[in-house]
């Protein structure tokens, strides 16, 4: 049986006894069904996962268990080039399949933005309960995948506002109806990059008030050749090919 991995953003120290909150005891006590004894790894420092043992499970409806960690072992799941991907809302489950998906291709972190065009009502207080419900997908992705980073998904923003917050250049602009060059024949002038910021439109596109934004910001506006795809598939496609190029997916 694969060994559970739990995400734990406390210190993890050798020998020392951990008690996981509610949640987390639930899902391995009554989901994943570990008993005293059984092993878990937790992680939340990139590049390391901490083995532990469950040494004690208390109550019955509303388990606590308590683990001891035994070993420290490093764990090299992380892309050496950082993705920051700046994603138009799309609605219902659309965002968390991009979500869960972006955190399996190795994404470093996710700016949820609404754009002219988004056909996603903006409702401040829903959002506040969105962005927990997207980290927790990003979470359960994150152990899922054997990550030890877990991208920070942060509270949706208005394009305009999220622009001045990104600091991972090169941004490209995945834009169909750009006279944009082909990402390959720029990717292959230039040097390898550590860092690049991805922006995704909505179904509707982006406006015409927002490429020229992208265009003071420098963006570099590239098409996924001559077919339309859905938002979240130009969200995977263009991290497939950045991770292919300069990450770790070969
Ligand atoms: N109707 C829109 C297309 C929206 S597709 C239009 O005509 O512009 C949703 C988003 O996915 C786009 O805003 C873009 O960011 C991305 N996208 C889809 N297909 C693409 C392609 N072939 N090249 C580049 N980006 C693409």
């Amino acid at each position: 049986m694969r060994i559970s991995r739990i995400y734990h953003p406390e210190d993890l120290i050798l020998e020392k006894t951990i008690t996981l909150n509610e949640e987390k005891s639930h899902y391995l006590i009554h989901v994943l069904r570990h008993r005293i004894g059984d092993e878990v790894i937790l992680f939340h420092q990139r590049g390391v996962e901490f083995f532990g043992k469950i040494t004690s499970v208390e109550g019955k409806k509303k388990p606590v268990v308590q683990l001891s960690l035994y070993a420290e072992k490093i764990k090299n799941t992380e892309s050496k080039l950082a993705v920051t991907l700046v994603q138009a809302l799309a609605k219902n489950d659309k965002m968390d399949f991009i979500v869960q998906k972006a955190v399996e291709l190795g994404v470093h972190e996710i700016f949820p933005v609404l754009t002219e065009f988004s056909d996603v009502k903006f409702n401040a207080e829903r959002m506040v309960n969105k962005q927990q419900h997207w980290q927790n997908i990003a979470i359960s992705a994150a152990e899922q995948s054997e990550r030890t980073h877990v991208p920070t998904v942060h509270g949706p923003l208005k394009i305009i506002e999220c622009l001045p917050k990104l600091n991972s250049e090169p941004i490209f602009c995945l834009h169909p109806h750009s006279p944009a060059t082909s990402l390959i024949k720029q990717l292959n002038t230039e040097n390898a990059i550590k860092k690049a910021t991805l922006l995704v439109g909505p179904e509707g596109g982006f406006s015409p008030k927002e490429i020229s934004l992208f265009e003071q910001a420098h963006c570099h506006f590239v098409t996924l050749g001559p077919r339309i795809l859905r938002t979240e598939t130009a969200a995977i496609v263009m991290q497939c090919i950045l991770q292919h190029h300069f990450g770790d997916i070969h």
